[in-house]
């Protein structure tokens, strides 16, 4: 008898773990089925506004009596929303390879001093205009990794800390420690809250809807780069202040 209740006793256990188990999956499952409806629902919104925008411009630009002025801003109005929506589509398409595992990175030696070069010539002349300082480490460095992919962490990077600063510095600096290289990129920007800081990397995730959209954001930028880093089995971090500036940094193995 005494067997027989331990026996019970152990099934009624495990059949309460199945339960609880099976509750937390459940749960789970409905957490990813809303994190993929919001995501929808976000793309939809991320084409349809810029949709509209190209859809007025074109109803204008059939009026008889514009002037050229005014064709030529319509023109650009479409333009720059049609740029958006093929950013958005590029940054799209990188997250799902990303989430299917189909994007592989072949990861090598390579050094950051092209790609520090590279930023300055992508980015100088934009810096400059606003007034902003551009100062870009210039020694070789080498490190393990994609460098195709690092590169466009570091873009994505580099072009936030520019959008999101109207005066002082943005720098690109890059360190060797005793086993692996940092690489932070900070800037003397906007900042961004404490409250904003743990969903930044979410996918559509702004601080600033209208300032982002206005500078021509897709809202993917910063989850395409925790993507990549992850690949490089590496991760992101970010320190802010607001009105003070922010500083983006994260590590790979060094060459
Ligand atoms: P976006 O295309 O909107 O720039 P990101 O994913 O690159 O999208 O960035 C998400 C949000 O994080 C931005 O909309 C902005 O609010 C904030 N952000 C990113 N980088 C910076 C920065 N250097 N300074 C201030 N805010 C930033």
């Amino acid at each position: 008898n005494i067997n027989r209740g331990d026996e019970f006793g152990t099934l009624a256990n495990s059949l309460d773990q199945m339960a609880s188990k099976l509750r937390d999956d459940t749960e789970q499952i409905k957490q990813f089925a809303e994190k993929q409806r919001q995501f929808f629902a976000d793309i939809t919104h991320e084409i349809r506004n810029p949709l509209h925008t190209i859809s007025a411009a074109l109803e204008m630009l059939q009026l008889q009596d514009l002037d050229t002025d005014k064709k030529q801003k319509y023109i650009r109005s479409a333009q720059k929303q049609t740029e958006r929506i093929t950013r958005l589509f590029k940054d799209l398409k990188t997250l799902q390879r990303y989430d299917s595992d189909e994007y592989f990175i072949e990861t090598r030696e390579f050094d950051l001093l092209p790609i520090a070069d590279y930023m300055e010539q992508l980015y100088g002349d934009r810096a400059t205009d606003k007034g902003i300082t551009l100062n870009v480490d210039d020694h070789s460095c080498k490190a393990i990794g994609d460098p195709g992919k690092i590169e466009q962490v570091i873009d994505n990077l580099i072009s936030n800390a520019i959008k999101y600063t109207n005066e002082g510095s943005v720098n690109l600096r890059y360190e060797r420690n005793e086993d692996s290289v940092e690489i932070v990129i900070e800037d003397s920007g906007i900042g961004i809250s404490d409250e904003h800081l743990s969903r930044l990397f979410d996918r559509f995730y702004r601080t600033d809807k209208a300032r982002s959209r206005d500078k021509g954001g897709t809202g993917l930028g910063l989850s395409v780069v925790k993507s990549i880093l992850s690949a490089h089995d590496s991760e992101i971090h970010v320190e802010s202040e607001s009105g003070k500036g922010t500083r983006f940094w994260f590590s790979l193995p060094r060459g």
